[in-house]
């Protein structure tokens, strides 16, 4: 199928599961997640109305900044304090800040651009070993400390990603953990904080997330079609 189908397709999936949550569709923004596609494939999604891309390497963005045409760029994926300099410039928004360590550097060269950095903070709430970010209990003092010490940082909300589950409603109890969070941080009046996006859910699981309150959701496959992960460009 054509990537233009794909995108209705999703953004119908996307509208119902918003309608059955008693909001609506365009209150979930659709992140197109471009990792191992070629340019010609993201800038043909651009042509379809995406307005918003997510990558998970640096060196991937990189690689293809310049050639992709314009179109709002987030960082999905772990991200090395030493190649923060690299994206600084580059991206609209950081999904995976998880220590302060990193809310410092990105802090830093914010400053060096004179630009406010808009994050989000991922937490794991499933606490699964091989997978990144921070425990539901840390996710407070981590957002104390970011607002305290990195004037240069705007924290936007929370991301998570959700154990893969062979029923997709099996990823319910995960997001609901951090749909409660989300809520809680949400009343912190502070200037460095305006929570607006709940960042969780993938192609097999967003329809779930969004029902449990997801208004950012990152898909790639059922958009693009499976990746080619002998394509790796590196890290
Ligand atoms: C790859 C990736 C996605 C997209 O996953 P799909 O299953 O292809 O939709 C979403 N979020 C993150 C953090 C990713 O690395």
């Amino acid at each position: 199928m054509a990537i233009k189908d794909n995108i209705e397709y999703v953004n119908n999936l996307k509208k119902v599961a918003a309608e059955t949550a008693g909001r609506k569709g365009e209150d979930v923004l659709l992140v197109a997640v471009t990792k191992l596609h070629d340019v010609d494939e993201i800038n043909e999604a651009i042509d379809c109305g995406i307005t918003d891309i997510g990558e998970n390497k640096v060196q991937e963005i990189l690689n293809k900044y310049d050639r992709v045409k314009h179109v709002k760029w987030h960082l999905i994926g772990h991200l090395q304090t030493n190649k923060v300099k690299y994206i600084i410039d580059k991206v609209d928004m950081i999904h995976s800040v998880e220590s302060l360590k990193l809310a410092e550097e990105i802090n830093k060269r914010a400053l060096q651009h004179n630009k406010t950095m808009d994050i989000l903070i991922q937490v794991n709430s499933a606490m699964e070993e091989s997978k990144f970010g921070i425990t539901t209990e840390e996710t407070g003092k981590l957002i104390e400390d970011i607002l305290e010490k990195c004037p240069n940082i705007k924290i936007k909300g929370l991301m998570c990603i959700a154990p893969f589950e062979d029923e997709p409603e099996d990823a319910a109890v995960y997001f609901r953990e951090v749909k409660a969070l989300y809520d809680e941080y949400e009343k912190i009046d502070h200037e460095n904080l305006d929570f607006k996006y709940l960042s969780m859910g993938m192609s097999n699981d967003f329809e779930v997330a969004i029902k449990e309150g997801s208004n950012l959701i990152r898909v790639g496959t059922m958009i693009f079609g499976n990746r080619d992960y002998a394509k790796k460009q590196g890290n």
